[in-house]
């Protein structure tokens, strides 16, 4: 039988249960209805399962001096508790999203990982990559090194990409344990918390290496320019995301490092466009946008001498000779001649045969040459156990990321462009 203060007990429990259940439920939020593709990989390795986390975020064309310029609070808060890079990371050449997206996950500039330009022909395959066209984008045939998914998945560590060009391609027989389809109508909100979502899964299935991107910088970059309020708004914007992100990661009580890049800079559209073909006879060359393919080495030679000197908004070189520091040469993708612009200016190989063509009505570009034009530049933040606390780093090319990744998850990786010597200051 039950006594008075035994039914008390009794309830009481019930209610310290019910109480624990609501408040658990109050935490964890469920995870947003999202198409997320889970490719089954098993659990993490055990020796795995001790590591950190890296949560790597785009800011797509969030230039260097954005925060400064138009207040960015959240991020600026990142940069005194984490480190950064005050006067910004250098993009590889060209400063595009695709190279640049895939260097920044491989170590390699884009004349070693292939992804030269968001779309270009390769001559041996007779076949052109487009950026925007999922049937080459998917294709990972197109796409060269170790991306960090792979690297981690190959060592027995899980990886999710919510978004990174690249991640929808089985690359090297390897996809990330978890990822979606691009769709820019995803809602921000949903994307955090589905990264969060991730990282509440037990520790046998959660993903250790993590992506996340944003393209609003870049949209309103290009159709207001870089000194439109629109821009500022943009930059307010994913600052207000980034702030919620950081809130919500540090709830998780995980050992997290967050860190928050663009892939190039911008800066403001001068001019209409220059058509190559009025100083040269292309006539018998694939093009694609300013990318020339000469069908013989007769024809690059030829076409080099009549562009040489043609014009003092563009440079030309044959493929070989191209400024070393551009690292653009040794692959046939890139072209030949190849014509580095002086200023931002638009340029294609052939003029339009359209008679409605006009130059479209966009304010900002990028693609240009980082070290000249420091409006190339990308932001670099850090925060997290392994970040030293209030470091500072100088410009920096974004082959360094990949070295600096890989060690704080400690994985093992092979010879690559970039140097872990350079961003090893910044390691706790
Ligand atoms: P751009 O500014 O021309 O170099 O290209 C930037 C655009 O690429 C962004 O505005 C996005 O619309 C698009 N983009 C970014 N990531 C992806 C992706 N993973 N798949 C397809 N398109 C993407
Ligand atoms: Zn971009
Ligand atoms: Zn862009």
């Amino acid at each position: 039988m039950k006594t008075k203060f035994g039914d008390v007990i009794s309830r009481l429990s019930i209610a310290i249960v019910l109480l624990f259940m609501f408040r658990n439920c109050e935490q964890k939020q469920p995870a947003p209805a999202l198409p997320v593709i889970a490719v089954e990989h098993g659990p993490n390795a055990a020796e795995q399962r001790q590591k950190p986390y890296v949560v790597l975020v785009s800011l797509d064309g969030f230039r260097y001096d954005y925060a400064q310029k138009y207040g960015a609070p959240n991020l600026l808060a990142i940069a005194s508790r984490g480190a950064s890079a005050p006067d910004g990371m250098i993009p590889a050449y060209p400063s595009v999203t695709f190279p640049n997206h895939y260097t920044i996950v491989t170590g390699l500039y884009p004349e070693h990982h292939g992804i030269v330009a968001n779309s270009f022909y390769d001559p041996e395959r007779k076949q052109s990559y487009k950026y925007s066209d999922p049937k080459t984008a998917t294709d990972g045939s197109w796409y060269g090194g170790t991306p960090l998914w792979v690297l981690a998945e190959n060592q027995g560590m899980r990886s999710a990409c919510f978004f990174w060009p690249g991640s929808e391609a089985e690359i090297a027989g390897q996809r990330p344990s978890y990822y979606l389809k691009y769709d820019e109508k995803v809602p921000d909100e949903d994307r955090i918390d589905q990264v969060i979502a991730w990282l509440r899964l037990p520790a046998a299935t959660r993903p250790h290496f993590i992506t996340l991107y944003y393209p609003d910088t870049d949209h309103a970059g290009h159709e207001f320019g870089p000194e439109s309020p629109e821009e500022a708004a943009a930059v307010h914007h994913v600052d207000e995301l980034m702030g919620h992100l950081e809130t919500k990661l540090n709830k998780l009580h995980l050992p997290i490092d967050l860190i928050i890049v663009a892939d190039h800079g911008m800066e403001t559209l001068q001019g209409g466009w220059i058509n190559l073909d009025r100083w040269a006879d292309l006539s018998d060359f694939v093009t694609d946008g300013a990318l020339m393919y000469a069908k013989s080495d007769a024809a690059a030679e030829k076409a080099y001498e009549q562009l040489r000197g043609a014009s003092d908004k563009f440079n030309v070189y044959r493929q070989r000779d191209v400024p070393a520091n551009l690292h653009y040469s040794n692959n046939p993708r890139i072209g030949d001649p190849v014509v580095v612009l002086n200023g931002p200016y638009w340029i294609r190989a052939k003029a339009s045969t359209d008679p409605n063509d006009k130059v479209p009505d966009i304010k900002g570009m990028h693609g240009y040459d980082p070290f000249r034009f420091k409006t190339m530049r990308a932001i670099f933040y850090a925060e997290g156990p392994d970040i030293r606390r209030g470091a500072t780093v100088e410009p920096f090319e974004n082959v360094n990321l990949y070295p600096f990744i890989s060690r704080i998850l400690g994985l093992s990786i092979g010879p690559v462009d970039g140097d872990r010597k350079v961003l090893q200051g910044i390691l706790q």
